[in-house]
């Protein structure tokens, strides 16, 4: 293993709730243009991992190393969004009023640091960066949609896609599909998957149909610990993974 195709590193992750363990002594490697699946039962710790790399909760022990030798460990959330780190949490936070395309436009103004950047100075590589963006997330012929009017799948798809026009080398993604249909759940794993070319993807995930079809690595966590590690395959064949899905 190459230190260098490592971009985060989480080193005996510990984080106590008024004295309650709810991770212990979590290791986590994820490596660059990998899509990583968390998977576990309720209350295993998996939203607690992501809320330790965004920034939004400090362990109470161990290390969070980004890209080998930045320690974001201590690090305030939007230090750490800031050095690319990006999550998105279930309840997407669009713009309801204003169109796709607006909603797209106001992403990449935040992104340069100008909320109020002009349509018109715009810069021409901008404006074919926001098209890709939006031909990726499957909204180009909603463009000029009120973002209010989106199915719950499409809603979703554009905030990763405002998202990703901040540029995060890493995302993190907390139960992405919840609530989509079949065809969403779908369309969703394979925009993960091209994400995924080009950076780093963390799911937590409790739909089972969904892992399967589209992980190829996956975490598995239980009472904040790490329980497997492996392929799909490999995880579904674990004799302690069947016994914490389905009871002793
Ligand atoms: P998962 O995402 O795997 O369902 P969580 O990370 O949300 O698990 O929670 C792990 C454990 O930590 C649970 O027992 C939960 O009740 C507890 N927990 C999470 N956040 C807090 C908090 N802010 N204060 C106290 N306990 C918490």
């Amino acid at each position: 293993k190459e230190k260098a195709s490592i971009i985060l590193h989480c080193n005996a992750v510990t984080v106590e709730f008024d004295g309650f363990k709810a991770v212990q002594g979590m290791d986590f490697e994820l490596k660059r243009g990998e899509l990583r699946f968390l998977i576990g039962p309720n209350g295993a710790g998996k939203t607690t991992m992501l809320d330790v790399i965004c920034g939004k909760v400090r362990p109470t022990a161990g290390k969070v190393l980004f890209k080998g030798s930045v320690d974001i460990t201590r690090k305030k959330e939007h230090a750490i969004a800031e050095l690319g780190i990006g999550r998105k949490f279930q309840t997407p936070s669009i713009f309801h009023t204003l169109t796709v395309f607006e909603n797209l436009e106001i992403a990449m103004s935040q992104n340069r640091g100008v909320f109020a950047t002009l349509r018109a100075r715009m810069r021409n590589e901008d404006r074919e960066r926001m098209m890709n963006q939006l031909a990726m997330i499957g909204l180009e012929a909603k463009a000029q949609w009120r973002a209010g009017r989106l199915s719950h799948g499409e809603k979703q798809w554009l905030e990763i896609g405002m998202m990703l026009l901040q540029e995060p080398e890493i995302l993190l993604l907390d139960e992405p599909v919840a609530g989509m249909t079949d065809k969403e759940t779908d369309k969703t794993g394979e925009l993960l998957h091209a994400i995924a070319k080009k950076r780093s993807v963390v799911v937590v995930e409790h739909d089972m149909e969904f892992v399967r079809n589209f992980a190829s690595k996956v975490t598995v966590m239980h009472e904040g610990k790490l329980l497997k590690e492996g392929s799909m395959d490999e995880v579904q064949g674990d004799d302690r993974v069947a016994e914490v899905y389905l009871g002793k």
